[in-house]
């Protein structure tokens, strides 16, 4: 990648290995279930997280829609974080081709839903209530920083899903960069839960898909549920070859992303105007704000980054003065520092 771009880690492109594996795929028809290297990838996802099945899904929102539509019916409530992805980012999908009603609690500071405020939102059984039947997590939680969580709350948000009879899902779009930046295993976040999905395309730069994974009553209800929103591929081994090295050979490099993360907001605590709070990096996503006092406007910024520097950053959607760096594969240690060099150039 010529420019640099800070936006996301879904902009990463494939690396040259998976360009080579991806024209060397061995292919079959994946709606028949003939696909050799989308089995495999399924086949190595599942054990990965110690899951009995996997299912390739064109996208996070897909698997996250697959998952919960396999697990809930028309009129059932799903909660979730007011700030999850699955409820602010996936066009309301669950409510529009699911008829899934979404109770939102609050995301904290740290990623978590407090226990409380999930056994509170837990349904009893009356007439008048939606049912409840799944709890939904996000690790990392994106939008309050990339923040992991911990193998202890997701047993303790299981324990409750148990107690009340409930499924738990969890949005793990990022789940190997919370299992890096924790030194955990990722098997060990998940193992308490019925079904989860990750990101193929994000830090681990393939260039297409997610995974889900789960039991395997689940992933058949899924697979259904894949095909009617038009998720069955045919012969997507092509993508597959590049998910196998995704999750073969592009974990352990995640490390790299959170240090390159401190480095540029270290970096970015020096420059006048910028404002960071670096006890917050915890994994690939720095944000930063722009201070009133800053010679320039948000938008003359990115303007200047972009056309001087090639470098591409922008204001986090709904906010005007918070910016949202991500590190991934493409941004590399003398990457962040230009990046530190042309900010500080660009408000001095
Ligand atoms: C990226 C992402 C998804 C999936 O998004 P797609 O664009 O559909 O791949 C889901 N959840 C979270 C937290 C994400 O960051």
């Amino acid at each position: 990648m010529k420019v640099i771009d800070l936006r996301s880690d879904t902009v990463t492109h494939p690396t040259a290995k998976m360009r080579e594996a991806m024209a060397n795929a061995v292919v079959g028809d994946d709606v028949y279930e003939e696909d050799p290297t989308i089995n495999q990838l399924e086949q190595d996802a599942a054990a990965m997280f110690g899951k009995e099945a996997g299912l390739f899904v064109t996208s996070g929102t897909q698997g996250n829609m697959a998952a919960i539509l396999a697990q809930c019916g028309r009129g059932d409530e799903v909660i979730l974080g007011d700030k999850a992805h699955t409820f602010v980012y996936e066009g309301g999908g669950i409510a529009a081709l699911g008829s899934i009603h979404p109770r939102t609690v609050s995301v904290q500071p740290d990623g978590t839903l407090p226990l409380d405020d999930l056994r509170r939102a837990v349904r009893g059984n009356n007439v008048h209530f939606p049912r409840t039947k799944l709890i939904s997590l996000e690790n990392t939680q994106g939008t309050v920083g990339g923040m992991p969580l911990s193998v202890e709350y997701t047993h303790a948000v299981a324990e409750i899903a148990q107690q009340y009879g409930l499924k738990l899902h969890i949005d793990g779009a990022r789940i190997f960069n919370a299992a890096v930046a924790q030194g955990v295993m990722p098997k060990a976040l998940v193992e308490a839960a019925d079904s989860m999905t990750f990101c193929l395309s994000k830090g681990l730069c393939a260039p297409v898909g997610s995974v889900l994974v789960g039991s395997k009553a689940m992933i058949t209800e899924a697979r259904r549920v894949r095909k009617m929103l038009g998720g069955g591929v045919r012969q997507g081994g092509i993508l597959a070859a590049a998910g196998l090295i995704a999750i073969h050979e592009m974990v352990d490099r995640l490390a790299e992303d959170h240090q390159h993360a401190c480095l540029l907001g270290e970096g970015l605590a020096q420059i006048p105007h910028l404002q960071v709070d670096l006890s917050r990096i915890k994994t690939n996503f720095v944000f930063f704000d722009l201070l009133e006092t800053a010679p320039i406007t948000p938008e003359t910024l990115v303007q200047q980054l972009n056309e001087r520097c090639q470098i591409r950053l922008s204001p986090y959607p709904g906010y005007q003065r918070t910016f949202r760096a991500v590190t991934h594969y493409w941004i590399t240690a003398e990457r962040v520092q230009r990046v530190i060099g042309a900010l500080r150039e660009i408000l001095a």
